[in-house]
């Protein structure tokens, strides 16, 4: 097992180091070298993603990535913010599939803006297509008309192949889960999305044992807050994916809670926490890792299908939290307030 581990800026390499520590307790063999990415790429070799940092990205199995980002990038130009590293390394290693936990463990029920019983125990995993759709359909841009106007145009489009691949991969996860699959469309409106709702259920034939639902992306943004418990998996393209992922994250309060997953067509996959690099809490110790030791779990049981050791790092988690420790974003009267780096140790221990 090679892993790439990008520290990144802001808070990055502190949450790192504490998904580093608990993959080295695992003690199972993980090889892994670091290497620059977003503004500290650009500090070290004048590129938010350089050369040495994309070819051992292409010759890991897997990566581990921290955050980019930090405002005294932002008058540089485009090419060279930290965040266009990102989008490369996406594009680069064809990360197709964007895997969006939104997980709420009892114990933090009452940082989530919903009541407790709405949300207590909510594990739902959101399946968003990250390389089409009307982000990147052609024709597209803004155009002046005959009579002098603008006019903005952008093309949803979807291939046959690219659904059923992004379907391929919500199936095989329902597997792993409770074996339902909601796939999100407006094929109501869409033609793009009845095509998605045709290839789906085509899909669903080689899963006899997943069910199968539909649901109107209006309806699913409702019903997310309504009774978000009544989702397992949920399948989605790339625009309504963005959306409702971000939705379902607020469901649990906490952003330094979740992690996610970007896999390409084998498995080999880009974990990173869903936040960004909080640069405002940076070098203070206060940032919460668990996010990105969640990210670590799922590199695990997705990209090496090591089921035990990802449900090992997961009980951990919640063994650390059940005995009280709390990072200040989490942090609630009666509770045990640590920083970053006691919390990625209460982990280890617990591990
Ligand atoms: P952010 O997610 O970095 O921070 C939003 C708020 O959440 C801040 O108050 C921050 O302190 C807090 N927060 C975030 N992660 C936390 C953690 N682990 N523990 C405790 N608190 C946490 O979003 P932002 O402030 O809008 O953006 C900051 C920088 O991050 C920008 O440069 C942005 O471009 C970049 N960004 C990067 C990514 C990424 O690397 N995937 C994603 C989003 C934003």
């Amino acid at each position: 097992m090679k892993i790439a581990v990008l520290p990144g800026d802001g808070i990055g390499p502190e949450i790192i180091h504490q998904a580093v520590k608990v993959l080295n307790a695992l003690n199972i063999g993980i090889e892994m070298q670091e290497a620059p990415i977003g503004g500290a790429g650009y500090e070290s070799d004048g590129d938010p993603l350089p050369s040495r940092t994309l070819n051992l990205a292409k010759e890991s199995d897997a990566v581990l990535l921290g955050a980019v980002g930090d405002w005294k990038y932002d008058s540089l130009p485009r090419e060279s913010r930290p965040e266009r590293g990102l989008l490369r390394i996406r594009k680069e290693l064809n990360l197709f599939a964007n895997l969006r936990p939104a997980i709420l463990y009892p114990e933090l029920a009452s940082s989530s803006t919903l009541k407790a019983e709405v949300v207590a125990g909510l594990d739902i995993m959101i399946v968003r297509e990250l390389t089409g759709d009307i982000y990147f359909g052609q024709p597209r841009g803004i155009s002046v008309l005959a009579d002098g106007q603008r006019e903005g145009i952008n093309t949803m489009r979807y291939s046959e192949s690219e659904i059923r691949r992004i379907g391929h991969v919500a199936f095989n996860i329902a597997m792993k889960r409770n074996k339902k699959v909601c796939s999100v469309d407006k094929a109501n409106v869409l033609e793009t999305t009845e095509l998605w709702r045709q290839v789906m259920i085509e899909v669903a034939k080689d899963y006899p044992e997943v069910e199968l639902s539909h649901m109107y992306v209006d309806n699913a943004a409702m019903q997310l807050i309504r009774a978000p418990k009544q989702f397992d998996v949920v399948v989605t393209g790339n625009i309504f994916g963005d959306i409702l992922s971000d939705e379902a994250s607020m469901l649990t309060g906490s952003i330094g809670m979740l992690p996610s997953a970007s896999l390409d067509s084998n498995n080999k996959g880009m974990y990173e926490p869903s936040h960004g690099s909080a640069p405002d809490i940076a070098n203070k110790d206060i940032a919460n890792p668990l996010a990105t030791i969640l990210s670590a779990a799922m590199m695990l049981r997705y990209t090496f299908n090591d089921e035990f050791n990802a449900g090992r790092i997961e009980l951990a988690v919640k063994k650390a939290l059940e005995l009280g420790y709390r990072t200040a974003d989490i942090y609630t009267a009666g509770t045990l307030k640590v920083g970053c780096n006691a919390m990625g140790d209460a982990v280890v221990a617990a591990l």
